[in-house]
């Protein structure tokens, strides 16, 4: 079996990113998945059993002190030194902002070819690793590979459900020089504090988004009460963000944030080709709309045609009653 590298992103803190089990199962599709870490020298111990139960079949820790004090710097090293260490066949990252760049660099610095936003991964027949990707509001399919090797493939956080069954991994430690000469250099970091104690919008499991039809930012809460009911995350439309109801960050589309969530509940949203190029991966959607004709209900798999302000109250008390 073809090896391939999964990139595993790590937070300021030392833990391991939420998105790594999708990355490694992924991985796995592809062929034997080798975890690659750039970690701060001996702090990677803590951190197998955690790879071991996602299914990382080899685990590569590239020691230096760069990791956590330089942007991306260190994690593109680490990856080269992978790849010429298990010559991948492809190599998998996250579609996260911080992946994302580390994905594009190494791409850039070994010359191949990068499949951004992937919502699944196969292997050809001929062997070839190939990325599935959902466009134009999920209207188009569309599959890609590269000519060059390895492919670089990012994974839309949220996309696969799949995960690799639990390995004992071999593992791999080696001090990594990095030339941090040129990289942009880490100062502080800062956490923001979720001050409202939802999951993030980003890889959220529940997504509930309100849109125009909530009509302002107090009746907005309505979103926030349904969403709390659910334990999910809250989005908007941009027609809702552009109103000043919720912060840009809550955007789902294409010009906001692309999410795939078991279950999408749409507030009052028309359900717009941009806004659906954000959310038309979810598992299940669910529309509210007084308009029964809005697109929305094209994508839905449950729909209420209804007064938001009616239809909502009511969904928010049958849930508790069912929670009691
Ligand atoms: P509307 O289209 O106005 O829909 C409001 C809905 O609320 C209607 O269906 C109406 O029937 C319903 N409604 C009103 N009152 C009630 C009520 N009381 N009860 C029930 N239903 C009610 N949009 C995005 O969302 N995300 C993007 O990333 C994005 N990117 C864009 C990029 C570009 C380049 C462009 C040109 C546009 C982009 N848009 C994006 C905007 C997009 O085209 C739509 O304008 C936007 O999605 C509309 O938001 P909406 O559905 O909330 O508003």
């Amino acid at each position: 079996m073809a090896n391939v590298l999964a990139h595993i992103e790590i937070s300021p803190n030392g833990t391991i990113a939420n998105s790594a089990p999708a990355v490694i199962a992924a991985a796995a599709k592809l062929g034997t998945p080798i975890a690659v870490l750039a970690v701060q020298p001996e702090s990677g111990a803590g951190l197998v059993q955690q790879l071991a139960e996602f299914g990382a079949q080899e685990i590569y820790f590239a020691e230096t002190p760069a990791a956590g004090t330089v942007l991306a710097t260190a994690q593109v090293a680490a990856l080269s030194s992978a790849a010429e260490a298990w010559s991948p066949s492809a190599v998998v990252a996250a579609n996260s902002v911080e992946s994302r760049e580390v994905a594009a660099r190494f791409a850039a610095r070994i010359g191949t070819g990068i499949l951004a936003d992937a919502v699944d991964v196969s292997v050809l027949s001929d062997g070839t690793p190939a990325a599935s990707h959902s466009y134009f509001g999920g209207d188009y399919s569309v599959e890609s590979e590269v000519t060059g090797k390895p492919a670089v493939i990012t994974l839309r956080q949220g996309a696969m459900e799949e995960r690799a069954p639990t390995s004992s991994p071999k593992v791999t430690t080696a001090t990594l020089l990095v030339e941090t000469g040129s990289a942009a250099v880490i100062e502080q970091v800062r956490t923001a504090a979720a001050n409202t104690g939802r999951p993030e919008l980003r890889g959220a499991a529940r997504v509930v988004s309100g849109g125009r039809g909530l009509g302002s930012k107090e009746n907005f809460v309505l979103v926030e009460q349904l969403a709390d009911a659910l334990g999910a995350a809250v989005g908007a439309s941009r027609a809702a963000v552009d109103a000043g109801y919720v912060p840009q960050s809550c955007q789902v589309g294409q010009t906001g944030v692309a999410v795939s969530p078991q279950l999408y509940v749409a507030l009052g949203i028309s359900g717009a080709i941009q806004h659906r190029a954000g959310m038309q991966t979810s598992k299940t959607i669910v529309a509210i709309d007084k308009d029964d004709d809005a697109p929305i209900f094209d994508v839905a798999d449950f729909g209420v045609v209804g007064d938001i302000f009616t239809v909502v109250p009511q969904l928010i008390s049958a849930l508790e009653a069912r929670k009691n």
